[in-house]
């Protein structure tokens, strides 16, 4: 292994543009705007910080739980009815129709997005407020998760696309309140798993070494947004968030969902709850989580988990995604990354 390590600075370019403009008082004023450019996928994002005092909608303390939040009897992921309303896997994947880990149950989707589509509960409670969940009920998720791909992968070789993606809550895009993580295998991938297994290969065949082994060096070198480790596992802020408050969790080295152990999955789910539990301490209650894989022997994609927090829900509030992110295509968030990291550092004592 070439010991000369990791990305070179150059690679984490930031600039920053000034708007110039007379404020309401008539006096000039500058705001200072951060573009970034994301190391690993060149595209951009902006820190736009004048927004940062705005005062934004819902946010002033978390939010009530939601209106169905004791509605078990209704909710089809709640025993017993689990058993009767959701689907069964087919036989060629598991005999049993459900998989079980602990007092999480896995079921296919039965809105699929992909070839093999599945969701996994956490347990049995239907309402869980974020930074709250039990570790041992994300391990064991997390692993009927893997369980799964691993079956899928030995029932059709093909599928070589695998993810598992979490919305917390609907204002995360979860049509369920209860629990679940998503889990993802399909011949044809996604655009992200697409475009980073490209640029995973490209790099370690230029430096025979890993992109997100090299990113997380660089991060824990430098420790501006370097928050710690759970684990194998690296947390540091994303350099170029696309997402508010976004953070990343890099396995070095490691480029299969399937060959983690039991413990790799409990150190993930420390981290996952240690970061909604900073996101509580910013009154949000809804984020996205994701995890991506293309499990092929050549594979150069190291595992990296991402989560981002996502705008409240509350009357007439503002969506966190604009004409400047949906038309343009950079995303603006109003927290430094080092902030982040500053800030989530705190629930890693
Ligand atoms: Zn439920």
């Amino acid at each position: 292994m070439n010991k000369s390590p990791v990305l070179p600075d150059s690679w984490f370019s930031t600039e920053t543009v000034q708007a110039r403009l007379m404020d309401p008082r008539g006096d000039l004023a500058e705001r200072a705007i951060q573009i970034r450019r994301n190391p690993v996928s060149g595209r951009t994002s902006r820190i736009a910080f004048s927004r940062v005092n705005e005062k934004e909608a819902g946010v002033d303390r978390l939010p009530a739980p939601p209106p169905d939040a004791d509605q078990t009897t209704r909710c089809p992921f709640c025993r017993p009815q689990v058993m009767t309303q959701t689907p069964q896997l087919i036989p060629q994947i598991h005999p049993d129709g459900r998989m079980r880990r602990g007092e999480s149950l896995l079921f296919p989707n039965l809105f699929p997005y992909g070839a093999y589509s599945a969701v996994s509960l956490f347990d049995n409670t239907h309402f869980v407020e974020i930074g709250t969940a039990v570790e041992s009920s994300y391990t064991d998720c997390l692993v009927n998760c893997a369980d799964y791909l691993k079956r899928v992968h030995r029932h059709d070789p093909s599928a070589v696309h695998m993810a598992i993606t979490q919305n917390h809550l609907p204002s995360a895009g979860g049509s369920m309140v209860h629990p679940h993580l998503q889990v993802h295998a399909d011949r044809i991938g996604a655009n992200h798993q697409r475009f980073l297994h490209e640029r995973a290969l490209a790099h370690r065949q230029a430096c025979r070494r890993g992109l997100f082994s090299d990113y997380a060096a660089h991060e824990v070198r430098l420790r501006e947004r370097y928050i710690g480790n759970t684990g194998p596992w690296v947390w540091m802020a994303a350099f170029a968030p696309e997402g508010f408050f976004e953070i990343w969790a890099v396995y070095p080295g490691t480029t299969s969902l399937l060959v983690l152990d039991e413990s790799d999955w409990h150190h993930l789910a420390v981290g996952m709850i240690r970061v909604q539990r900073l996101y509580r301490s910013l009154n949000r209650n809804g984020y996205n989580f994701g995890l991506l894989a293309v499990e092929t022997p050549q594979s150069a994609l190291e595992l990296r988990a991402v989560m981002v927090v996502r705008s409240n829900y509350a009357p007439w509030t503002r969506s966190d995604h604009t004409g400047f992110e949906v038309m343009l295509g950079d995303m603006a968030t109003f927290t430094a990354p080092e902030e982040t990291a500053r800030l989530a550092r705190a629930f890693w004592q």
